[in-house]
C-alpha cells in the first residue's frame, strides 16, 4: 500500500471559513471537501470555527429527532390514556 501525501493546502483561512456551512452540508466537489478537510487537520484557527459549527448543525439534529410532530405526541398521549381506562 503506497499513500500519496497531499502537499501544502492551496487554501488559506478565508476560503475555508466561507465555505464552511457548504462543508458541512457536504455541498462540494470532492476536490474542495478533501482542501477542507486537510486544512481544518493543521489550521489551529479554523478548526475551532469548524468545531462550532458542526456542534450546532448537530444540536438542530438532535432537536429535531427529540421533538417528533406534535399530533403524533398527542396520539400517542391519547393512546395511553384509553389503554389505562379513560374516556378521552
Ligand atoms: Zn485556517
Amino acid at each position: 500500500m503506497y499513500l500519496t501525501v497531499t502537499q501544502t493546502v492551496a487554501m488559506d483561512c478565508y476560503d475555508v471559513v466561507r465555505q464552511l456551512w457548504d462543508y458541512l452540508d457536504g455541498e462540494l466537489t470532492d476536490e474542495s471537501m478533501d482542501a477542507i478537510r486537510a486544512h481544518l487537520a493543521q489550521c489551529k484557527q479554523c478548526y475551532p470555527q469548524f468545531d462550532f459549527e458542526r456542534t450546532f448543525l448537530e444540536a438542530l439534529a438532535a432537536t429535531r429527532r427529540e421533538h417528533p410532530a406534535p399530533n403524533m405526541v398527542r396520539r400517542k398521549v391519547l393512546a395511553k390514556l384509553r389503554k389505562a381506562g379513560l374516556e378521552v
